[in-house]
């Protein structure tokens, strides 16, 4: 299937290792130019046709998003995607306090808002769209993450916003949530428990579709599919792509007594 993005320009928040990286390479895969903003160097380093390039600097402050954008039409002429994709499950939970929970919003919501508010224009002159990258931490609750949690909540909720008010000029505004994806942000989440290697086969039995972490390339995929004309007519949808972790009867990963249960019921019927 041609995605047709070849000759398109996109913006990768949070580019330069994981789920977001994983997103910058199909996008080049696919043909488009790619600017990634990021704290951190990305790996893949600019190239001679300067389909690759990169801005440096935290995404909370207001500048760093501004520089990124400014980049990007400097560069490409444009802007057609937007993902906005940087964030941290930083553990901010009701012991934290106000000040550690508006930091928390900052890490992961507001930079969200900026970017989205900073490229608006830009969008609607290229009719492009935004794929945000959230969490089932939206829906799901976890417990001891208050900031994470409301900053995925709202991140759901402006999809939808979002995509009311930029339907108008042919603007697109989708979600892509991973549950438990294998990045180095959950790499390093493990590394900090007692026994790493038996907490990763703990998270994996819960996970009905293989019983393995979702892959970075697979969340990246969808959020692709979702930036391309292939999805012309897809807008306001928040997408779930976790191995069914999220909405599938717990029943599915328990253990065979409560797996069966209803059975012997039917058996007997
Ligand atoms: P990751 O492996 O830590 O990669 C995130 C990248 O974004 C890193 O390069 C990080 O830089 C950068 N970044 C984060 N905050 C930034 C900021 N304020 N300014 C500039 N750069 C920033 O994370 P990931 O697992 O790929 O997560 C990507 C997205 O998926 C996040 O929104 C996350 O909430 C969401 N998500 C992930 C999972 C999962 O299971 N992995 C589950 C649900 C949702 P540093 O390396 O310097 O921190």
């Amino acid at each position: 299937m041609d995605l047709g993005l070849t000759g398109k320009t996109a913006i990768v928040t949070g580019g330069a290792r994981g789920i977001g990286a994983s997103i910058a390479d199909r996008l080049l895969k696919e043909g488009a130019a790619v600017l990634i903003a990021d704290r951190s160097e990305p790996s893949r380093q600019p190239t001679n046709d300067s389909a690759i390039s990169s801005v440096r600097g935290d995404l909370s402050e207001t500048e760093t998003c501004r520089r990124a954008v400014q980049e990007a039409v400097r560069l490409f002429g444009s802007v057609d995607i937007l993902i906005n994709n940087a964030g941290i499950n930083d553990g901010v939970g009701l012991d934290a306090g106000p000040t550690a929970f508006k930091e928390s919003l900052q890490k992961n919501l507001i930079h969200y808002y900026t970017m989205a508010h900073l490229c608006a224009d830009h969008l609607k002159a290229s009719r492009g769209c935004i794929v945000n990258i959230g969490s089932k931490v939206s829906i799901s609750g976890q417990g001891g993450t208050s900031g994470y949690a409301a900053a995925k909540g709202a991140v759901n909720a402006l999809t939808r916003e979002w995509a009311v008010e930029l339907a108008p000029f042919d603007v697109r505004v989708n979600a892509v949530l991973p549950a438990e994806t294998w990045t180095p942000l959950y790499e390093d989440c493990l590394a900090s428990m007692t026994d790493p290697s038996g907490a990763r086969r703990a998270v994996e039995a819960l996970i009905p579709l293989g019983h393995r972490f979702t892959a970075p390339e697979e969340i990246a995929d969808t959020a692709v599919f979702l930036a391309s004309a292939r999805s012309s007519h897809t807008t306001g949808q928040v997408v779930f792509v976790d191995g069914g972790y999220t909405h599938l009867d717990r029943k599915c990963t328990a253990g065979s007594d409560v797996r069966d249960f209803g059975k012997s019921v039917r058996d007997n019927a």
